[in-house]
C-alpha cells in the first residue's frame, strides 16, 4: 500500500515519516535514492518529481527560486531526503503486532528548502536543513544573550530570499528595566525598528507567559523553523506553547543500526492540540547568507523597500556613494540610522565571506 507522509527525522539510512492516522513510522530509503546523479541516477521525472538518484544541482535550485538569488556554485545535497519532505511510502502492514515499517519510494517536489554548505565539505555539497518550511521564527532575547541585530538581520535576509514569512520574537521581556552591561535599563523598545520595517513582532516571556498565546496562534498551522542564538529561549518557548512536548533542542535520536545515538540533526515536532509543526534544528548560528550576492543584499534587507532602486549606480552598495537613495533616506530621517548601520555590518561580513 502506498501512502503519502511527512518526513520528521532523517538518519543515515532511514527516516521517520509521519502518516496521518498512524503516527510516526520508521522507513528505510529505497536504494536508488542514494545513487548520485553522476552515476546516471534517475533524477527528475518529467512531472518534476524526484525519484532515485536525487542530486540537487545549483541550477535546479536556481530554477525554483526564479534564478535571481541562487547560488553561483553547483550544489548537491548530502542526503536524498530532509525533514519536511513529502514522500510516498510503501507500507508493510504488520500482521503479528510487529511495528509497521515502510520504504520511501519517492520524494515529492519541494516548495522550498533551506540549505547550508557543509563547512568541512570540499565537494561543495550542501546540507538541506529543512524542506517545505512555511515560516521562519527568529528568536532573540532582551538579554542573556543580548539581541544581536546583525544575526537577526541575516535571518531576515534569508527569509526574504527564500520567500518565507518571518516572525520576530523578542523573548525574556521580563528582564525589562534591569541594567544591561553598561548599567542602562534594558528596554523592549529595541524591537521598534523591526516593527517600523513592517515585520510581525511578538514580545514574549516564558516566565510571565506574556506573548505565549500570540506565538501559539501564529505557529498553529504549517511548518515553522525556529532560529536564534543558543540560550535565547527557543526550547523554552516551544515547550511553553506546547506543554508536554519536552523539547530538547540540540539533540535528536537517530536510528543507527539497532541502537540509537544522539546527533545534531534536525527534527520536526508536532505542537500539541493543533496542526502546527516545528523544526527543531540546532547549530544554525552561521546559517544562510553564503549565496546572497552583496549587490542583492540591500534589496532583500528588511525595511529598505524599493529604496535601492532609486540609487544612481546600479551596483551601489549604499555606503555613501554619490546619488545613493538609501543613504539619502537616512539623512532625511526616513530610514532609521540603526537599520543602515546593521546593513553595513552584514555587508562587511558578506564581503569578507565572498572574498574568502
Ligand atoms: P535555547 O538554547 O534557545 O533553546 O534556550 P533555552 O530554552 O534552553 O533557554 C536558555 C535559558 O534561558 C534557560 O536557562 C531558560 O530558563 C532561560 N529562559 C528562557 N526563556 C526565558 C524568559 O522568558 N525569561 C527569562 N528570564 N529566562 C528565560
Ligand atoms: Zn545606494
Amino acid at each position: 500500500m502506498q501512502v503519502q507522509g511527512l518526513v520528521i527525522a532523517v538518519g543515515s539510512r532511514s527516516c521517520e515519516v509521519f502518516l496521518e492516522g498512524r503516527g510516526a513510522v520508521r522507513c528505510t530509503l529505497r536504494g536508488n535514492l542514494f545513487k548520485g546523479g553522476e552515476a546516471g541516477g534517475a533524477g527528475r521525472k518529467a512531472d518534476g518529481r524526484l525519484s532515485g538518484g536525487r542530486r540537487e544541482t545549483g541550477r535546479a535550485r536556481d530554477a525554483r527560486h526564479g534564478g535571481r538569488y541562487g547560488g553561483k556554485h553547483e550544489i548537491a545535497a548530502e542526503r536524498p531526503v530532509a525533514v519536511g519532505d513529502r514522500v510516498l511510502v510503501d507500507l508493510h502492514e504488520s500482521v503479528s503486532g510487529a511495528p509497521v515499517e515502510g520504504v520511501v519510494d519517492e520524494v515529492l517536489p519541494r516548495r522550498s528548502q533551506l540549505v547550508r554548505t557543509a563547512p568541512d565539505d570540499k565537494s561543495g555539497r550542501v546540507h538541506v536543513l529543512a524542506a517545505n518550511i512555511d515560516r521562519l521564527v527568529i528568536v532573540a532575547a532582551l538579554a542573556n544573550p543580548p539581541l544581536r541585530p546583525g544575526l537577526v538581520d541575516r535571518f531576515l535576509v534569508a527569509a526574504a530570499r527564500e520567500g518565507l514569512a518571518p516572525l520576530v520574537v523578542l523573548n525574556k521581556v521580563d528582564l525589562e528595566g534591569t541594567p544591561d552591561d553598561e548599567g542602562r535599563p534594558l528596554t523592549r523598545a529595541l524591537v521598534g525598528p523591526y516593527r517600523a520595517a513592517g515585520l510581525d513582532v511578538v514580545e514574549a516571556s516564558c516566565l510571565t507567559g506574556e506573548g505565549v498565546p500570540a506565538l501559539r496562534l501564529r505557529l498553529s498551522t504549517g511548518v515553522s523553523l525556529v532560529l536564534g542564538h543558543s540560550g535565547v529561549g527557543k526550547s523554552s518557548l516551544i515547550n511553553a506553547i506546547s506543554p508536554g512536548l519536552d523539547l530538547r533542542i540540540g539533540a535528536v535520536t537517530e536510528y543507527h543500526g539497532r541502537g540509537r545515538h544522539t546527533t545534531s540533526s534536525s527534527r520536526l515536532v508536532r505542537l500539541a492540540g493543533c496542526d502546527g509543526w516545528v523544526v527543531d534544528s540546532p547549530g544554525l548560528r552561521e546559517f544562510a547568507l553564503d549565496d546572497v550576492e552583496p549587490a542583492d543584499l540591500a534589496r532583500l534587507f528588511p525595511g529598505f523597500g524599493d529604496l535601492p532602486d532609486g540609487c544612481r549606480f546600479s551596483d551601489c552598495r549604499h555606503r555613501a556613494e554619490p546619488g545613493c537613495a538609501v543613504h539619502a533616506a537616512v539623512e532625511r530621517g526616513e530610514l532609521a540610522r540603526e537599520r543602515h548601520e546593521t546593513y553595513l555590518r552584514v555587508l562587511l561580513e558578506q564581503d569578507a565571506a565572498q572574498a574568502w
